[in-house]
Formats: structure tokens, C-alpha cells, sequence
């Protein structure tokens, strides 16, 4: 039997997280990513840390080989200002997701874990701001986000056609607004709970209140922290059904309740400027957790404040840095 887990993405946000936990579970780890090392979020010494482009079937081969679990993570991917300008680069992971699963299939992995999004929802239940739970059949008819989501889609629907057609054992999660301490916090990929946290920060450092908010501040959403998102994909990968499952927070927040809170854990009052003419993505979005709640008997736990606490701490000391 092979014993080794591989997490490619792994110097990405949630990979480098993933790698940290399964090694604190005394699995061995072969963690891939394409990056140059120094650009991974964290780089563990206990894992076998390669570099790879598993866009590429080569690559993707000699990623997998002898691994008991894979856990695809890799993906080209950003906060709502990356994937709304860059659709044709969030289509092509569907390389990756392709070959990744092929090489698994074919390497004779005994698990493949792939991690979907949110954002494979069709676009008309997302239309409110209150009240808009997605359920796992909300995705069909199809009318996801455009480009990221349609890779998303069909990246999943392809496990689901090599689980009934090879018997291949693929488990799929639908992560919602993943965020939390060593994530993309600038640059242009980050996402709305770091961008917020930076500039709360930038605030706090220089005296200067003035942020800019993407959209009106009422666009609503559910935001998950890291730890269950971890937690999550592991429970969802050793589980027994191969059908996608949201893996999200369903506490639904506003962006201007996101800035409240940052206020009350930073102790400094922003000026708000809305620019809506910026990307804001749908109008509302939150996990509903039936499902997820019935299979594992588990949800996501952390509530915003707790979360959102330690992202700040963490934003905030990379701010300080950068400012020196
Ligand atoms: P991330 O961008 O931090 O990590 C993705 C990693 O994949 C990066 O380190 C990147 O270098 C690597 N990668 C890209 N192309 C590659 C290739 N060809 N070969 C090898 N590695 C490659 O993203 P993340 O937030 O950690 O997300 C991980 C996964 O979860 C992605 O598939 C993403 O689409 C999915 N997801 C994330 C969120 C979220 O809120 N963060 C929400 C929904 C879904």
C-alpha cells in the first residue's frame, strides 16, 4: 500500500495549511506546486517539496506517482478583481485539472480530492442580498461565473465521469470565501477579507482613515476560515460519497459588516469610499449546510469575529513589515 499524500498547490494559501495538518497527522507529504520555493505561502521541512507544472501530464505523472491520496489544489486563481480580468487564464486550469486527475487515475491513487468553488452557482440564485443560500442543486441548469466558474464546473462534472466510468474514488468540495493567516494579501489575487484587513492596517500604521470598498458595501457573502476549511477537505475526502458538497461558513455578512468588525479589532474608524464601478461579483452568496451537515455531521464552526481576529494580526505584522 502507498502511504504518501500529495497536495499539489502546495504553495498556495489553503495547500500550504493542508500540507501543515496532514503532517501534524504523521502522514508523508510530497507537496508540488509550480512557484520558485521562495514565493510559497509556507514551506514545510518535513514534507517532500517539488517543483512542477501539473498542467502538464509529465509533470502531473511524476507529481502523483505512488501516492494513497491526492488532493488537487493547483488552479490560477485570484480574489473577484483576478478572475473578472483574467477568464482565458482561469479556463486553462482545466489542464491541470485534467491531467491531475488522469495521472491519478491512471497511477492507481486510491483517493482524489478536487476543490471546487462557490462560484460554480448559477448567477440567478445569487441575485439578493438576503437569503441567498446555495444548495448543492442550485448549480443546475448551469450559468456559473464566467471563465473560473465554468472550469470549475466541468473540472468536477469530469470527476464525476471518472468515478462512474473507471470506478475512480473522487471526492469534491465547494469551498466559499476561504480565508485566514499567510494568504495572498496584495497584489491583486487577494481576496475581500485580506484586501479589507490590509487596508484597516495601512489605516491603523499611517493615521491616514480613507479606504476604498468595492461596490456599495451591502453586497453579502459567508466567509470561511482556514481551519475549518482544512478540517473540511479532509472529512470530505475520507468520506464516502463522491457528489460535490458545499464546504463553507453559512454566517452571512455584508461587506460594510466586515469593515464594522475590522473597526472594533483594530480600534481605528475608516472613512468608507465605495467604488462601484470596481468588480463585485454577485449580489449574495452564503453555503447552505444541509448537506455537508448530514453526510459528516459537521459544518464549519468559526464564527467571522474569531476568524477575522487572527487574520488581522496576521495582515497587520506583514503590513508592518512592508511599511518599514
Ligand atoms: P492559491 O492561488 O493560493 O494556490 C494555488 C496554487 O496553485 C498556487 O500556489 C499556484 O502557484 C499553484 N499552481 C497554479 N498553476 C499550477 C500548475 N500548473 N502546476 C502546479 N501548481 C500550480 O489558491 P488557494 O486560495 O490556496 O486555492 C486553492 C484551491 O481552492 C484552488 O483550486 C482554488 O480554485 C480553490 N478555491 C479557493 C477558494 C478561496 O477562497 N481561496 C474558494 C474556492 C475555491
Amino acid at each position: 500500500m502507498n502511504d504518501v499524500d500529495v497536495v499539489t498547490g502546495a504553495g498556495g494559501f489553503i495547500g500550504g495549511h493542508l500540507v501543515g495538518e496532514l503532517l501534524r497527522q504523521g502522514r508523508q507529504v510530497r507537496a508540488v506546486d509550480v512557484k520558485p520555493f521562495e514565493e510559497w505561502h509556507q514551506l514545510h521541512d518535513d514534507a517532500a517539496n517539488t517543483r512542477g507544472d501539473v498542467a502538464l501530464l509529465d509533470d502531473a505523472r511524476r507529481a502523483v506517482a505512488g501516492a494513497e491520496v491526492v488532493y488537487n489544489l493547483a488552479a490560477d486563481m485570484g480574489g473577484m478583481g483576478f478572475i473578472e480580468n483574467n477568464k482565458a487564464a482561469c479556463m486553462l486550469s482545466v489542464l491541470i485539472s485534467t491531467h491531475v486527475l488522469q495521472a491519478s487515475q491512471q497511477a492507481g491513487v486510491e483517493r482524489y480530492f478536487y476543490s471546487s468553488s462557490a462560484c460554480v452557482y448559477a448567477a440567478d440564485h445569487q441575485t439578493s442580498t438576503s437569503g441567498p443560500q446555495l444548495r448543492e442543486g442550485d448549480a443546475y441548469p448551469a450559468m456559473p461565473e464566467d471563465g473560473y466558474g465554468w472550469e470549475k464546473l466541468f473540472s468536477e462534472r469530469m470527476c464525476r465521469h471518472f468515478t462512474d466510468d473507471f470506478g475512480f474514488p473522487t471526492r469534491v468540495a465547494r469551498y466559499h470565501n476561504i480565508y485566514g493567516e499567510h494568504g495572498t494579501w496584495r497584489d491583486g489575487r487577494e481576496k475581500a477579507p485580506a484586501a479589507l484587513c490590509r487596508k484597516v492596517a495601512v489605516a491603523a500604521l499611517t493615521g491616514e482613515p480613507d479606504i476604498e470598498i468595492w461596490g456599495d458595501g451591502k453586497q453579502t457573502r459567508s466567509f470561511t476560515y482556514i481551519d475549518d476549511c482544512v478540517e473540511g477537505t479532509l472529512r470530505v475526502a475520507r468520506s464516502d460519497d463522491p457528489t460535490p458538497v458545499n464546504l463553507g461558513s453559512d454566517e452571512l455578512v455584508s461587506i460594510d459588516e466586515v469593515v464594522d468588525l475590522l473597526e472594533e479589532i483594530s480600534g481605528v474608524t475608516v472613512r468608507r469610499n465605495y467604488d462601484t464601478t470596481a468588480p463585485q461579483g454577485v449580489r449574495g452568496r452564503c453555503s447552505e449546510n444541509t448537506e455537508i451537515r448530514r453526510r459528516l455531521g459537521w459544518q464549519p464552526s468559526t464564527a467571522l469575529s474569531v476568524g477575522l481576529e487572527r487574520t488581522y494580526a496576521w495582515v497587520y505584522s506583514q503590513v508592518k513589515q512592508h511599511v518599514a
